[in-house]
């Protein structure tokens, strides 16, 4: 950013302007015009504080940034739910585990596959596997989409950043 110098109005208002500038004219909020002096002179008035960004000027990168790491920590967020979900699925059923009577309908489901009557714990084992099976499925269709978005966010949003225009620099008259 350009060093702007502080030039007074006879109002009291000062206004930055650029070195560039000189020998334009610039108007001041009272109405007045004044011309701005070349260099040698504004070197000898205050310097304006830089001001951090104009607002015209939009932070192109860090919007763009902060896309691509709102879409990685959604990302993360599943990948860890959809890792906990398989961690703590239902597991198939222990064998040792069954009482004496779920070893004998589960023997003879093998068996005759026709007698066998689940019980109310197999029935909710199943109710749980179902349930888990869709978790999973939503948690790891969210990782695809927060993937998707870290993507979408590299590529669509590359050039959301103002092209840099160039400001048609007067020339001052030489020694003037
Ligand atoms: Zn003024």
């Amino acid at each position: 950013m350009a060093t702007k110098y502080l030039l007074q109005c006879e109002c009291g208002k000062e206004i930055p302007v650029e070195a560039a500038r000189s020998g334009e004219t610039v108007l001041c909020q009272c109405g007045k015009g004044i011309e701005i002096p070349p260099l040698r002179v504004l070197k000898t008035l205050e310097v304006a504080p830089q001001r951090q960004r104009r607002s015209d000027e939009p932070t192109g990168w860090s919007r763009r940034g902060a896309r691509i790491l709102l879409c990685s920590l959604f990302t993360i967020a599943m990948i860890v739910l959809t890792a906990y979900l398989y961690q703590t699925r239902p597991r198939p059923t222990n064998i040792d585990g069954l009482s004496p009577s779920g070893s004998w309908r589960l023997w003879m489901y093998y068996r005759n596959r026709v007698s066998y009557q689940p019980s109310k714990v197999e029935n909710e084992r199943v109710a749980r596997v179902k349930a888990y099976r869709q978790r999973i499925l939503i948690s790891s269709s969210l990782v695809g989409v927060g993937i998707l978005g870290i993507l979408l966010s590299a590529i669509l949003t590359r050039d959301d950043r103002p092209k840099k225009v160039r400001r048609i620099r007067r020339t001052a008259p030489p020694g003037g």
